[in-house]
C-alpha cells in the first residue's frame, strides 16, 4: 500500500506560529490546497517534512512490508465503521473524527492531515457538510471518495444526515467494498462477503424500525437537533428540531417558544435530546410542557459503547417508549 503522490512544487503559505497555531494554506502538489487548518501540537516544521516524505516517497520505492493491510481514513464515524466491518481485519481504518466531538465543521489536526496523506484512501461524506475534509479530498484525486451520490445516498435540502437511516448506509457499504476490492485485489472475495453480511445486519435493522414505528400513538418526533429527518422520513414520523440541521446552531427564544406551543398541542409526550449537546434546551422545553426527555444518539461520533447496530437500536428502544408504539 501506498500514499498517493504529493508531487513536488511543496508551498507553505501564510504560517503563524506560536500558541493557537494556524495553518492557513498550504500547497503540497498541484491543486492541493489546504486553508484554515487548525495544526495542534505539531509543528509546521513537522507537517513540512510529512508531506515531502509523502512526496520523496512516491519516487517508486517498494511499499514496505508492514503495510499489507489497506490503511484507509474516515471523515467521522458511520464511515468509519462501515470501512472497519467490510475491512474486516485486512484494514487498518482512522476515524478524522474524535469520540464524542462534533463532525459538523470539524476542523484537523496536523497528524491527521499527515495520516490522510499516508492512507490509501479516505472516504468522506461531501456537500458542504465537513468543509476541512473537503478542502483536503480536493487535492487528493482519486485518493478520496464522497460516497455522496452513491445509490441512495443524496442530500433532500442540505440535510447531510443520511446514515440515520439504515438502508441509506446499504449504498456507503457498496462503494466502501468496491473501493477496498480495487485496492487490494486479492482479498476482493472477502470484502465482498463481508459487504454482504452488513448489508444484511443493516436490512434487518431497517425491518424491526419498520416493524416497531408502524403502530405509534405519536408521530411527531421533537429532537434538539434536526439530525432524524431521513430516519423520519423512512419510518413515516414528522421531525420537528428545535435547532436546525446544523447542530451548532442555536435556537432562538421565538423558536423555542414554536416548539413549547406544538409540544403543547399535540401532546406530544417526549422531547428527545442528543449526549453531545446540551440537554438544556429540550429540558426547557420538556419542563414547560409538561412533557418527559429521551436521548437519541445522531451517531455523529463513536458511541461510548457498541456500534452503529448498537446504538440504533438504542435509539429504537427510545423511540418505541416515547412515541407509544406498541
Ligand atoms: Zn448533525
Amino acid at each position: 500500500m501506498h500514499p498517493p503522490p504529493a508531487g513536488p512544487g511543496f508551498v507553505l503559505r501564510s504560517l503563524r506560529a506560536g500558541p493557537g497555531f494556524v495553518l492557513r494554506s498550504l500547497r503540497a502538489g498541484p491543486g492541493f490546497v489546504l486553508r484554515s487548518l487548525r495544526a495542534g501540537p505539531a509543528t509546521a516544521a513537522f507537517i513540512a517534512l510529512a508531506l515531502l516524505g509523502a512526496a520523496a516517497c512516491s519516487g517508486g520505492e517498494p511499499p514496505a512490508a508492514s503495510s499489507s493491510r489497506v490503511q484507509v481514513a474516515a471523515a467521522f464515524y458511520p464511515l468509519a465503521w462501515v470501512a472497519e466491518r467490510v475491512g474486516g481485519g485486512n484494514a487498518d481504518v482512522i476515524d478524522l473524527t474524535p469520540q464524542g466531538a462534533e463532525p459538523h465543521d470539524v476542523e484537523l489536526t496536523s497528524d491527521q492531515v499527515v495520516a490522510v496523506t499516508q492512507a490509501d484512501v479516505m472516504f468522506y461524506l461531501g456537500g458542504g457538510f465537513q468543509p476541512a475534509v473537503e478542502e483536503l479530498a480536493s487535492g487528493m484525486g482519486e485518493g478520496a471518495v464522497d460516497v455522496l451520490g452513491s445509490e441512495g445516498v443524496e442530500f433532500v435540502g442540505e440535510d447531510p444526515h443520511v446514515w440515520l437511516d439504515p438502508l441509506r448506509m446499504l449504498g456507503i457499504v457498496e462503494v466502501v467494498a468496491g473501493r477496498l476490492a480495487a485496492l487490494d485485489q486479492g482479498r476482493a472475495a472477502a470484502y465482498k462477503t463481508k459487504a454482504a453480511s452488513l448489508t444484511r445486519e443493516l436490512e434487518a435493522l431497517d425491518a424491526d424500525f419498520r416493524a416497531v414505528l408502524g403502530h405509534c400513538e405519536q408521530r411527531e418526533l421533537v429532537t434538539s437537533h434536526e439530525a432524524f429527518g431521513y430516519l423520519a422520513e423512512s419510518y413515516g414520523l414528522v421531525q420537528v428540531g428545535i435547532a436546525g440541521i446544523d447542530s451548532a446552531a442555536e435556537p432562538s427564544p421565538q423558536r423555542l417558544a414554536e416548539v413549547a406551543r406544538f409540544v403543547d398541542e399535540h401532546d406530544v409526550a417526549t422531547v428527545f435530546f442528543e449526549r453531545l449537546l446540551s440537554p438544556r434546551i429540550a429540558q426547557t422545553i420538556a419542563e414547560e410542557t409538561g412533557a418527559a426527555t429521551a436521548v437519541l444518539d445522531p451517531l455523529e461520533s463513536r458511541p461510548q459503547a457498541g456500534d452503529y447496530t448498537a446504538a440504533m437500536r438504542l435509539n429504537l428502544v427510545a423511540l418505541e417508549e416515547g412515541l407509544g408504539c406498541r
